[in-house]
């Protein structure tokens, strides 16, 4: 049996690898933005992780002709009515550091009693020709007071994780996959890959076929 061709839709070189290992057994092969040199960006303003990630699979696969995998994720905290939310990664500015977005999350929270907050990671995967399959994980944790631990990224120093008593920054990573957000909506993927490969080569058996609505060859 042929592998399907999938793009991953990041230049980032840890996420390539988290989906690469994900996808080890299945007829796939990874190709990642990396790949491709410079091609057009979805703009990632819509309001929902769901509406982002979707953007971005579908915009990219349009572009390139290939089925996209897109994630999108952010830190959604109970106090600060959802904020960051989807403005998780510029939310000290256009350009802030992760630090500079720990020290604005925890300003925000000063005074708040309520520490509760989730990480969530919606997972989309869009054929060239429009639809998508979405997955979905979340985290659930606390706004700690103080940083903790070095490893991670993002607000891993800042997101403490109750049942195993430690940061994510604390964690190995590992340790962190197993719970995270990323992790679960992955551990979903892989789960229905099976029957998602079917729904991709259909949709993309569609497109070919003599007469089909979006006819490529006429
Ligand atoms: P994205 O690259 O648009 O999905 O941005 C997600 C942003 O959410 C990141 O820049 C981080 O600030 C935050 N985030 C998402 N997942 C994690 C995580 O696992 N740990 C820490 N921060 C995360």
């Amino acid at each position: 049996m042929g592998k399907t061709l999938l793009v991953i839709a990041t230049r980032n070189k840890g996420k390539v690898a988290e989906f690469r290992e994900m996808f080890k057994d299945f007829p796939v092969e990874i190709k990642s933005l990396l790949d491709f040199g410079s091609i057009p960006q979805a703009g990632e303003d819509g309001e929902t992780f769901d509406d982002n990630a979707y953007n971005k699979s579908s915009f990219t696969a349009k572009i390139l002709g290939i089925p996209v995998v897109a994630e999108d994720s952010g830190l959604v905290v109970e106090a600060l009515d959802g904020a960051p939310g989807v403005y998780s990664a510029r939310y000290a500015g256009e350009d802030a550091t992760d630090e500079e977005n720990i020290a604005k999350l925890l300003k925000e929270m000063k005074d708040k009693i309520n520490r509760a907050a989730y990480f969530v990671s919606v997972i989309s995967v869009a054929v060239p020709s429009g639809p998508a399959l979405t997955y979905e994980g979340r985290c659930e944790g606390l706004i700690a007071e103080t940083p903790s631990g070095k490893n991670g990224f993002g607000y891993d120093p800042v997101f403490y994780y109750p049942p195993l008593k430690k940061t994510f920054a604390e964690m190995s990573i590992e340790e962190k996959n197993a719970v995270s957000h990323r992790g679960k909506a992955l551990a979903e993927l892989k789960r229905e890959f099976d029957k998602a490969l079917i729904w991709i080569k259909q949709r993309l058996a569609e497109v070919k076929a003599p007469g089909g609505s979006h006819n490529h060859d006429h």
